[in-house]
């Protein structure tokens, strides 16, 4: 069974199946409403109800109050339709977003390469030749077995390769998912992504040199979008600081040696922040916000910025850039915020101290 779901300002009418969230219809039909948590826990994805009948699953209290359930509004990550619905929604207009309609693919997994002593490139061919169409950026949902559900992983590989996709996965200590990835799953095996996600994309429009931050498992989405912008000929400066603790775990530095000399509008900056002294290691000794203060005299006006890596990262990167005269609304984040990181979210009425 199924019902009709009318999404306002847009006028459009889409189908929602019986059980499905009213955030997974829209995303499938390519219609993009604003989310995070995607467990009924942020509150990010409020919508109006304006007419119809919704089930409110499980979104938390604090999330969506009483009085709000009152006034007809729900989270679109877990509400589902009870009948036909109309919903107002803030829908932003992002002239670089191609919208893509999230989909299922099928696929196999022809390639596991240890990348560092914690991290995992895994290779899947998918099922269909044309592949997954993506925006550089974006992050499929991985599916596990043995009950474990799905994961977000961001494709590591350019959409020019859409038929082949990449991811780079990190291994979470106790963490089922990860665990399976780098302990269980074998080359040959059936596997299942649904995608694209995520808003995180590079504002070509802009026509602005841009930077890129990465640390840890973060390099995935500035790697995607590095490929990208370099394959279409993008002619603007493109800068990659990135930073990991030691030369070992520094991945597809090589790589990008490579690109910086190919392409003289790439500039490629190493930093590592625990690295012997002993050791030959000539680049930058330090954390990325530090190499990047030090690559840009502390100056970044008239770029934008896209951060990815972990939370103490990105704070530290906001910070230097800011400091270094850059705008907030120039700064652009991934943020991995998982199951059990979004139990931590409460409502926006309770601020972190
Ligand atoms: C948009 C998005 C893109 C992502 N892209 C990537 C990627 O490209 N590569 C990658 O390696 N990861 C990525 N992640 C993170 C990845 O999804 C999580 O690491 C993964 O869900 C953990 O799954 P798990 O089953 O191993 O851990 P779970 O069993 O779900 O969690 C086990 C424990 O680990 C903790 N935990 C979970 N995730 C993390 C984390 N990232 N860091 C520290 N502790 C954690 C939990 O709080 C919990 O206590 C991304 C996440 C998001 C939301």
């Amino acid at each position: 069974m199924s019902y009709e779901l009318t999404i306002e300002p847009l006028g459009q009418t889409i189908e929602i199946e019986d059980g499905q969230t009213i955030l997974d219809a829209a995303l499938r039909a390519g219609i993009y409403l604003p989310h995070a948590c995607c467990h009924g826990l942020c509150a990010t994805c409020k919508v109006q109800v304006v007419d119809g009948e919704v089930e409110h699953g499980q979104a938390s209290s604090f999330a969506l109050m009483d009085f709000e359930r009152d006034e007809q509004k729900c989270l679109a990550c877990c509400a589902t339709a009870q009948s036909d619905l109309v919903i107002e929604a803030d829908i932003e207009d992002d002239p670089d977003a191609e919208n893509l309609p999230v989909r299922d693919f099928d696929g196999v997994v022809t390639r596991i390469e240890t990348l560092t002593p914690t991290i995992k490139g895994v290779w899947i061919k998918l099922d269909e030749p044309a592949g997954i169409r993506f925006q550089a950026g974006q992050y499929v949902n991985l599916e596990l077995p043995d009950g474990i559900g799905s994961r977000a992983f961001s494709i590591a590989s350019a959409p020019s390769q859409a038929g082949d996709i990449e991811l780079n996965i990190r291994i979470v200590p106790g963490g089922q998912g990860t665990g399976y990835v780098h302990e269980r799953m074998k080359v040959g095996e059936r596997t299942r992504v649904s995608g694209p996600y995520g808003r995180f994309f590079v504002k070509k429009s802009a026509r602005v040199p841009v930077i890129f931050m990465a640390g840890g498992s973060g390099l995935s989405s500035p790697r995607s979008m590095i490929l990208d912008l370099l394959g279409e000929g993008f002619e603007l400066p493109i800068t990659l600081v990135y930073g990991q603790r030691t030369r070992e775990e520094l991945y597809y530095h090589e790589e990008f040696l490579a690109l910086a000399e190919a392409h003289p509008n790439f500039r490629y900056v190493p930093a590592l922040s625990h690295e012997p002294e002993a050791s030959d290691w000539r680049g930058f000794r330090g954390f990325v916000h530090e190499a990047a203060k030090s690559a840009f005299d502390n100056d970044f006006r008239g770029h934008k910025a896209y951060l990815c890596g972990p939370p103490l990262m990105i704070d530290a990167c906001i910070s230097t850039l800011m400091q270094g005269r850059l705008f907030e609304r120039d700064i652009y984040t991934e943020k991995f915020l998982s199951a059990a990181d979004a139990q931590q979210v409460r409502s926006p009425l309770f601020k972190a101290i």
